[in-house]
């Protein structure tokens, strides 16, 4: 791998990056020497010239991403290296399983390859790029993912149009890199089947970091009335349904997110009469239903993406989650999400209650929930953690 050039810390400004936390801040470079363009390796040094590591440059208020925390320059075999770790990570975790066949493979900072995303669906993986060095190397981190990966990987799927930076947006980008995918793509989860459409779904195809929760509403859905909020493709529906819930209703606010809903209902057996789709939004729906359902689950999309709309997120949450408080049975129990990252668990926590106190009913905590060990967080680089929950006993 070419080094386009040296990045030169600031006095002290090693320090965070000797504890392997994986991003440089601008604010924190004395000097840049050679040729550093968006998406070029570069050397990064301490200010007496001792290399801490490598990683890719990217002109912004993150100004490199680390790869390696070596002193040797990294070659080619670091994708390899850092896929067969992620792999042995997943396999520890019991993925895939007989049940379960899709994880996501490589999470970004978690698995040391900050900017990069890789969803596993039974054969077929979905690349996305977050930073340019990422997308520099796609076609190199694909190559590395054949050979890791060999027969269990028929399918390389690249998508990226929506999270590359701005100037590499182009309709050409996103295309398969390995083999042809039919989709949608069924997948197994926990025994559950979900149609996978990578190709036109949102992100990449699949909300993975759901299984774990869905699992534990399977256990609270038994006989009960269900309304799943923000359903996308209907995880949480198909789990109450399989579990025995006597009737499930998902909302969604997109046409084309019911729609795939009600495909995955019917995909594992389920009718109209036990099982109904609204298309429109959720605080809408919520009016009138007082008394109506036994659970209810709140996952909505990251009402806050910045640090300057974080308030007016914690406004959206706590409307939100007052208002299904309200309107559930007494006895009845919530789910509740938050995937904002920069809204961290406690702010959330604290949104909950006050949103108790608006409802002004009796509440009790009883899970706190967060993303599964397929989505693994450094321990250096806390601003993983993005996704919290909470199950809520509602008297
Ligand atoms: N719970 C899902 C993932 C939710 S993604 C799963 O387990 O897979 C968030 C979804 O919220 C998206 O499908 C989006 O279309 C929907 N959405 C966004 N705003 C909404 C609103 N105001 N009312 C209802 N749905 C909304």
């Amino acid at each position: 791998m070419v080094i386009a050039g040296k990045v030169v810390l600031k006095k002290g400004k090693e320090h965070s990056i000797q504890r392997f936390h994986p991003w440089i801040f601008s604010g924190a470079i004395q000097t840049k020497e050679g040729n550093l363009e968006d998406g070029s390796l570069t050397e990064v040094l301490d200010f007496k010239n001792n290399t801490l590591g490598f990683g890719h440059y990217q002109n912004g208020s993150i100004a490199v991403r680390m790869l390696s925390f070596e002193k040797k320059s990294p070659d080619v075999k670091l994708w390899q290296h850092k896929l067969t770790t992620a792999i042995q990570l997943r396999q520890s975790a019991g993925l895939p399983s007989k049940t379960t066949k899709a994880f996501r493979l490589i999470h970004g900072e978690g698995d040391g390859l900050p900017g990069l995303i890789i969803d596993y669906y039974d054969g077929a993986a979905v690349m996305q790029a977050h930073s340019v060095g990422m997308h520099l190397y796609r076609q190199e981190i694909a190559n590395a993912l054949k050979e890791t990966m060999g027969d269990d990987l028929k399918v390389i799927y690249y998508k990226s149009q929506s999270t590359v930076p701005g100037k590499l947006r182009d309709a050409e980008l996103d295309e398969y890199l390995h083999g042809m995918g039919v989709v949608p793509h069924v997948i197994p989860e926990n025994g559950n089947k979900f149609y996978v459409d990578w190709e036109e779904g949102q992100k990449t195809g699949f909300f993975l970091d759901q299984r774990e929760n869905r699992k534990l509403l399977g256990d609270y859905a038994v006989g009960k009335k269900v309304l799943n909020t923000f359903c996308y493709t209907g995880g949480f529906s198909v789990y109450a349904l399989n579990a025995g819930a006597k009737l499930v209703h998902s909302v969604d606010a997109s046409a084309k997110a019911v729609a795939l809903t009600e495909k995955n209902i019917e995909l594992n057996g389920f009718n109209a009469e036990i099982h109904k789709c609204f298309a429109v939004d959720t605080f809408d729906f919520l009016k009138g239903k007082d008394g109506e359902y036994d659970v209810i689950i709140l996952d909505p999309p990251a009402f806050a993406k910045h640090r300057d709309a974080r308030h007016q997120a914690v406004r959206g949450y706590q409307r939100l989650n007052a208002e299904a408080m309200r309107v559930i049975k007494p006895g009845g129990i919530i789910f509740t999400f938050s995937c904002s990252q920069v809204v961290d668990r406690q702010l959330f926590y604290d949104t909950i209650v006050s949103a108790a106190i608006q409802a002004g009913r009796s509440i009790k905590v009883l899970h706190h929930l967060t993303q599964p060990a397929d989505h693994p967080v450094s321990i250096f680089h806390p601003e993983g953690e993005y996704l919290k929950g909470l199950v809520l006993y509602v008297e």
